[in-house]
């Protein structure tokens, strides 16, 4: 049987820093919608597509931002420079 985990799970700022950017629920929720249920959903969340192209993921990306991956790697550039 698959593993219905992230190959990204043990790694993830998201799941394993326990005061990622929001509150525990949220987290939680996330955890369940994107990263433990299977590839087709992990396979969808923002943080992991941006890893797998750039290498790795900024914080501020979370598994359902819309940013474009252009878009995101512009953001990091400016939050870099300041
Ligand atoms: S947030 Fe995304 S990259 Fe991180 S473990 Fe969950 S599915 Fe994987």
């Amino acid at each position: 049987m698959e593993d219905p985990n992230c190959p990204n799970y043990n790694s993830c700022r998201l799941v394993n820093l326990q005061d990622f950017k929001f509150q525990d629920t949220t987290r939680k929720k996330y955890i369940e919608i994107y990263c433990s249920t299977g590839e087709a959903n992990w396979n969808s969340c923002k943080r992991y597509l941006t890893k797998k192209t750039l290498g790795f993921c900024p914080d501020f990306v979370l598994p359902d931002t819309t940013l474009s991956l252009n878009e995101i790697i512009e953001k990091f550039d400016e939050e870099s420079l300041t």
